[in-house]
């Protein structure tokens, strides 16, 4: 398989960040596709966890943790 990369960001505002950033890789750099986005969100320890794979042409998957501080 693929191997796993994980990015860590820093984000000084809450969500309206992390939808920005979103949309910046909501395509795959690889083909163009609309990637695959799996969130998990830990509002105790103020982080949101991102996963994004592309289906089409296996790409990912890319972690990238988001710390909403
Ligand atoms: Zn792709």
């Amino acid at each position: 398989m693929s191997k796993r990369s994980v990015d860590v960001e820093s984000h000084e505002k809450y969500f309206i960040s992390v939808d920005e950033v979103r949309q910046q890789i909501e395509r795959c750099p690889k083909c163009g596709e609309k990637v695959e986005f799996t969130h998990l969100s830990d509002h105790e320890n103020m982080y949101l966890h991102e996963e994004v794979q592309c289906k089409k042409c296996g790409f990912g998957p890319v972690e990238t943790l988001h710390i909403l501080n």
